[in-house]
């Protein structure tokens, strides 16, 4: 299995590179006082997407919520989040492209093992 930093190299340098609160060159430049999804909950969503296996991202969602999600304080008691619904949420706004990741580092820490 790759390492917790072999995945962290791996999210920033694709999903940061993309992300429109970046700074295109991997930096971050999101707004002081916030923090970012993908960083704070980094270790729940790294075994959020090792606990499924699929071809669609649908079971992927429906875990984030009930493992990210339920716990992060941006959500609310009922389930609702503003920042997701604003796609404010990085996290959540480049979810299909961080499980892509996640299982290519996998991937391919398997072929050089
Ligand atoms: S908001 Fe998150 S995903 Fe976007 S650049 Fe900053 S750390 Fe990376
Ligand atoms: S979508 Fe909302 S509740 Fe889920 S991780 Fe992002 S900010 Fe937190």
């Amino acid at each position: 299995m790759p390492t917790n930093e072999e995945y962290r190299a791996a999210l920033e340098r694709v999903i940061c590179a993309k992300c429109i609160d970046g700074g295109g060159d991997g930096s971050c430049r999101i707004a002081p006082g916030r923090d970012c999804a993908m960083r704070a909950h980094f270790t729940q969503i790294i075994d959020t997407v090792n606990s499924v296996f699929s071809s669609s991202v649908e079971p992927y969602v429906e875990q984030l919520r009930k493992k990210v999600c339920a716990v992060c304080t941006e959500q609310s008691p009922g389930g609702g989040c503003a920042l997701r619904d604003e796609t404010e949420c990085a996290l959540d706004r480049y979810f299909p492209l961080i499980v892509q990741v996640i299982e290519e580092t996998q991937l391919k820490k398997r072929l050089h093992a």
